[in-house]
């Protein structure tokens, strides 16, 4: 472990993450719960190091997308409640039972496989039901035509044996786009959600103990949404432009050093293709950060990092191992030198939006290779690899 830090490693600022926390809580208000999306990894951070701060300062549930993500948290010492958001085979019911996990539960077929398994292991599966408003993909389907079939089915659902319906939720799908339309769309799903809950909790006379739909973009956008539970995920790492404006501080810094420097005349080639040629004597860095650790290829040429001189460009094609700075200017840049490759200084929404995608991409994408180095009030509390050594 020791070995690979100071060459490529993220620095995971749990501080923010509980900064973030306390921010979103006091928008939110103390009636309102708040579960952690930790699916993947915890966005690349670290499910188990961000699962077991959430647990600590008191979130109320955690939220991943399979049940090996759910078991990792509790096998690691995760005791507060976990909702696996997609799909579980039916052969793990019983585990989910013995580990006390909620799943959601997106349609009939899967209602009843659930029910059946849960039944055969003489146990009880706490489960959310999922309502399709219009993000076209898990759920029961419950617009225009379809709302009659969907509450039936959510109320055939909610009465099965081996269940206990102790939720039920939606997402938006457009939550965080702005504009009219966009903005009707959402409003629209929100409508129908409510409509949904009203019409099933009338015809069963039981009511649901956490109604939930607010993902990032509503926590910041529609505070009408948050019913019984918010549900953020990239706020609470506090990246992209809401996390900006509440003033979140971004949870990541991924750092690399320069490992070798060469100079070069004009006319020179750099990197595979030759898409960058010097027209200048160029003083070029090259960095131990590449695509499979985690760097999009898609930026290449075209992004800046960030050196204790200021920001230097990137040039040429990004490699699976390495890619190349323009340090011409920066004498103060040597062999060594720590590179921000994004964090507080270099933005990861700008690296994202010149790749053409959204920060989620990004900080999921940080490969086993990178080491984490997670700070708690500004000292090292953990140091985590993830090679099989
Ligand atoms: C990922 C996810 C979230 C969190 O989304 P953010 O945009 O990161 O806030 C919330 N709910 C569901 C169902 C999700 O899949």
């Amino acid at each position: 472990m020791e070995s690979t830090l100071r060459r490529t490693w993220a620095e995971v600022n749990l501080d923010a993450i509980a900064y973030n926390y306390k921010k979103i809580k006091e928008k939110i208000g103390k009636d309102v719960k708040f579960l952690g999306v930790v699916k993947a990894d915890a966005y690349g951070h670290g499910s188990i190091q961000v699962g077991q701060l959430l647990q600590e300062v008191g979130a109320d549930y955690l939220a991943v997308s399979s049940a090996d993500e759910a078991l990792e948290l509790r096998v690691n010492g995760i005791t507060m409640p976990i909702l696996i958001l997609g799909h579980t085979p039916k052969e793990q019911v019983g585990r989910l039972i013995d580990y006390q996990i909620t799943q959601a539960v997106t349609c009939k077929a899967k209602a009843e496989e659930y029910s059946a398994e849960a039944r055969k292991c003489g146990g009880i599966l706490k489960v959310h039901i999922k309502v399709d408003t219009g993000m076209s993909r898990l759920g029961y389907l419950c617009d225009g035509e379809h709302f009659g079939t969907g509450v039936e089915g959510i109320i055939e659902a909610c009465e099965m044996p081996g269940l206990d319906a102790e939720g039920i939720f939606t997402h938006f799908a457009v939550a965080d786009e702005f504009g009219p339309e966009f903005d009707a769309y959402t409003k629209h799903q929100f409508a129908l959600f409510s409509e949904v809950i009203e019409a099933v909790e009338k015809k069963r006379g039981v009511k649901f103990a956490i109604r939930h739909c607010a993902n990032t973009g509503a926590v910041a956008r529609f505070p009408e949404t948050y019913l019984d539970m918010v549900r953020p995920g990239l706020l609470l790492y506090g990246y992209g432009e809401f996390a900006h404006k509440m003033g979140l501080k971004p949870a990541m810094t991924m750092k690399t050093t320069v490992s070798t420097i060469k100079i070069y005349p004009a006319g020179t080639a750099i990197s595979y293709g030759g898409i960058f040629k010097t027209d200048k004597m160029t003083r070029i860095g090259v960095l131990p950060y590449g695509y499979a650790d985690g760097f999009l290829r898609s930026l290449s040429n075209k992004c800046s990092l960030y050196t204790k001189e200021g920001p230097a460009k990137l040039r040429g094609k990004i490699c699976m191992d390495m890619c190349m700075i323009d340090i011409t200017d920066m004498m103060g840049v040597d062999v060594g030198s720590e590179v921000e490759i994004f964090g507080e200084k270099n933005s990861i929404d700008t690296l994202a939006e010149l790749a053409d995608t959204i920060p989620y991409e990004l900080t999921c994408a940080v490969s086993k290779r990178v080491p984490r180095v997670y700070y708690r009030d500004g000292v090292v509390v953990d140091k985590e690899l993830m090679l099989r050594m």
